[in-house]
């Protein structure tokens, strides 16, 4: 019996423990990398600085080593991202009417050029209330004018509530200039900051005004007050759903000077030849920026070191890597590591205008983002539910690997904020697949902590287990979508 016993647990031991070891990923393997990526010394992994420097090259070096080859267009693992910072410079201002200068005591304003240097005499100052009607749309003649706009729209249509949205929406109207106004609730210190952080954009996809900025409602009141309008009945029009706006009888002239700081990022990007030339591509993704130095001078810990956001990501990618090329797959297969998706998804967006090879090919997406959330025999939830022909295919995938689905399309919430999102635009097939968006409680507790704080750190108490399981689900589904007897496509025409 002793013996019998004994062999049966033998049996067990190297039943489970045996295979796991020999092609499993560890939270041992991930965590190596975290610690690497997230490490102070890597600083918060900011594009631009010399922690993305830091994190390109190992992300590069870790990738030769798992046995992938340079994917960029000039034959290296670097793809530039022209990206764009702009900051204050020196400026001069005045506001006139009927002929004379405004006395306004206040100099909370904030002026931000689209150029280095903005010259600009009489421009007519146009209030827009909101700046869109309940439409969405400019009602205000604000062509070739200067646009004040409330900053707060509660009111405004849902897809025009974004500040982004509505500024974009009079540059199309025409808006030469478009200043926000910092109203109630504290909006202007939150304004200022936004301006004077040096925001990273995406040259090539930018849609901005000769001039930006920001005034407080200080600011405001003095200025229509000096114009001899009252403040508070001009709000108070503005809040009428059709709204088209005054002009204020007001003129400025301006000379702004803009600090311009443009550079070019990386995405890292590599691959594995597939046997079977023109027969599609899967391709992986996931960023590798984070937030760099984040809290004020005087802050304790002032790096947000990203381990969460997105190093695991990157520590899954990197250990897929590894096990995929470990033989020759029927298609292609590539690795994206994109910069700025803490900007607005700006590497992926430069990836969906500028691809290495054609988005048509791709026969899946899977973006790997904020991974190490849930524990080990978490259920698979999709990101992108609903949006491709593929969720059976990977949910039988997944169910072969031993996980439970979450067939709720509850994750979706989060399609937009995902890189995934920008290749999806382009009709790609994109989804996140995983564990750490099926249970939205652990994942809102992360969001409602340490997200995009200095405390997302890499400790002992970071969980690890499922992003594990995850990365056995994603050599699964690779080994699955570049093999071309299991993953058919039927192309339009054959
Ligand atoms: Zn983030």
């Amino acid at each position: 019996m002793r013996l019998f016993l004994r062999a049966v647990f033998a049996v067990l031991v190297l039943g489970i423990s045996v295979p796991s070891l020999a092609k499993g990923v560890s939270e041992t393997d991930l965590r190596e990398h975290i610690a690497v990526l997230a490490s102070d010394e890597f600083e918060g992994r900011k594009p631009g600085t010399e922690g993305e420097a830091k994190t390109v090259k190992y992300i590069a070096e870790q990738w030769a080593k798992a046995g992938l080859k340079p994917a960029a267009g000039d034959g290296s693992w670097f793809e530039p991202v022209p990206l764009i910072q702009r900051g204050r410079g020196e400026a001069t201002y005045s506001f006139n009417a009927k002929g004379r200068k405004l006395r306004i005591v206040s100099d909370e304003i904030v002026l931000i050029g689209k150029e280095a240097e903005y010259a600009k005499k009489d421009l007519p100052v146009v209030f827009t209330g909101i700046g869109v009607k309940s439409d969405g749309s400019v009602g205000a003649d604000v062509s070739g004018k200067l646009a004040l706009v409330l900053f707060e729209a509660d009111n405004a249509p849902a897809k025009m509530k974004s500040p982004r949205a509505r500024r974009e929406a009079l540059i199309a109207a025409g808006a030469e200039g478009v200043i926000f106004v910092g109203d109630s609730q504290g909006n202007w210190p939150i304004l200022r900051r936004q301006l004077l952080s040096r925001p990273i954009g995406l040259e090539s996809r930018e849609k901005r005004a000769k001039l930006e900025g920001a005034i407080s409602t200080e600011f405001a009141v003095a200025l229509v007050t000096a114009a001899g309008r009252d403040w508070d009945k001009l709000r108070a029009h503005a809040k009428g759903a059709d709204y088209t706006g005054e002009a204020l009888g007001i003129d400025a002239d301006f000379n702004v000077m803009t600090d311009i700081y443009r550079f070019n990022s990386s995405n890292v990007i590599g691959k594995l030849s597939g046997k079977k030339k023109g027969s599609g591509a899967v391709l992986y993704m996931g960023h590798w920026d984070h937030l760099g130095i984040c809290a004020p001078d005087d802050a304790t810990d002032k790096i947000c070191n990203g381990a969460v956001d997105n190093a695991s990501g990157i520590a899954v990618l990197t250990e897929v890597a590894q096990r995929l090329a470990k033989k020759r797959h029927d298609r292609d297969i590539y690795f994206i590591a994109t910069t700025a998706e803490e900007s607005g998804l700006l590497g992926a967006y430069a990836y969906a205008d500028k691809p290495v090879f054609p988005l048509e090919d791709i026969v899946i997406s899977l973006n790997v983002d904020t991974i190490a959330i849930a524990g080990r025999n978490s259920k698979v939830a999709i990101i992108g539910r609903g949006t491709t022909s593929l969720d059976a295919t990977v949910e039988a995938v997944a169910r072969k690997t031993g996980r439970a689905i979450e067939s709720s399309t509850d994750a979706n919430d989060f399609i937009q904020r995902q890189d995934g999102w920008a290749l999806a635009q382009k009709g790609v097939p994109a989804l996140m697949v995983g564990g750490s968006f099926a249970d939205l409680d652990l994942m809102q507790k992360f969001l409602g902590s340490d997200y995009h704080g200095p405390n997302d750190e890499l400790t002992d108490q970071t969980e690890l287990g499922g992003a594990a399981e995850d990365a056995d689900l994603h050599i699964a589904l690779g080994n699955y979508f570049a093999d071309t007897r299991k993953y058919k496509v039927t192309k339009a025409g054959e």
